[in-house]
């Protein structure tokens, strides 16, 4: 059954669930809509036995571009959570609901799920990609997390030590640097990297090698290896950061680069300034 959704396409089909963003004039920037039917689709290939595994694809040159920060910041959308992110409360309440508990759910969503990235695969982009099992690459993708630049403590879940180790993570968001599909493959953050062109095919056929593994073997698995996650520290780490995240969101810094792009309409600008030393007029 395939649902009602406008930034989404819900596609089962035999044992695999497609789920494809589908903003592609927005590089498939998540605002809340297209959460919200993540989550449902995910929903609708919960509750479908047929359904063994979940392929998380975008539509267009690029998986994800991130959050669509237009939407939460921009001052011109009509996002429901523009209004609470007025407050520290709101706004944690907000990114708990909508980035952190949206994420984990994919994470121990209990069906396998892959990843299918192509194009630019950034910030909250990478984070999304994370969440699942497993990831297959175009030869084209690209990840990057340039967040930290603008003030940003990374993402709501720090993924990358989890992702490439803690010094390449280091590496990755001190310097906002890009990774390609190759490194990305050489550092274990995807397994396997295929030609553009043929990336929905081999995702596919990944998806239905693993859908031959009885469904409660599979769940069962992902579950103990997601719980070694967990003894791991994972589950800690990342609510660790996500609390930090949130301090630095309603710190002096943060708060007054927050209102010189609002000011401004623009990060770039206020990124130039403030890194030419050059001191920008109080808002
Ligand atoms: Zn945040």
């Amino acid at each position: 059954m395939a649902g009602d959704f406008e930034t989404i396409l819900y596609e089962p089909d035999g044992a695999v669930a497609t789920v494809t963003m589908n903003r592609p004039d927005m590089a498939n920037a998540q605002d809340s809509r297209l959460i919200d039917e993540l989550d449902a689709a995910l929903d609708l290939a919960d509750a479908d036995d047929a359904i063994r595994v979940v392929i998380l694809a975008g539509a267009g040159k690029h998986f994800s571009s991130g959050h669509d920060l237009k939407a939460i910041v921009g001052g011109e959308g009509a996002d429901p959570w523009v209004a609470l992110r007025e407050t520290p409360e709101g706004k944690f309440q907000h990114e708990k609901t909508m980035y952190f508990d949206r994420c984990m759910r994919i994470h121990d969503f209990r069906k396998p799920t892959i990843a299918a990235v192509q194009g630019s695969c950034v910030a909250a982009g990478l984070m999304l990609a994370a969440m699942c099992d497993l990831i297959v690459a175009a030869d084209d993708a690209v990840f990057s997390n340039p967040v930290l630049r603008l003030t940003g403590a990374g993402v709501e879940l720090l993924v990358e030590p989890w992702e490439i180790g803690i010094r390449k993570a280091k590496e990755f968001l001190f310097t906002g640097d890009t990774i390609d599909a190759q490194e990305a493959w050489r550092l274990g953050l995807v397994n396997r990297v295929v030609p553009r062109a043929e990336l929905t095919r081999r995702t596919r056929e990944l998806a239905d090698r693993i859908a031959l593994v009885p469904p409660v073997t599979a769940q069962v698995v992902k579950d103990t290896l997601n719980h070694t996650g967990t003894l791991m520290g994972k589950r800690d780490a990342l609510k660790y950061h996500f609390m930090a995240h949130h301090w630095v969101h309603n710190t002096a810094t943060a708060l007054d680069a927050l209102a010189a792009r609002k000011a401004k309409g623009s990060m770039k600008e206020v990124i130039a300034e403030r890194d030419a030393g050059r001191p920008r007029p109080q808002p």
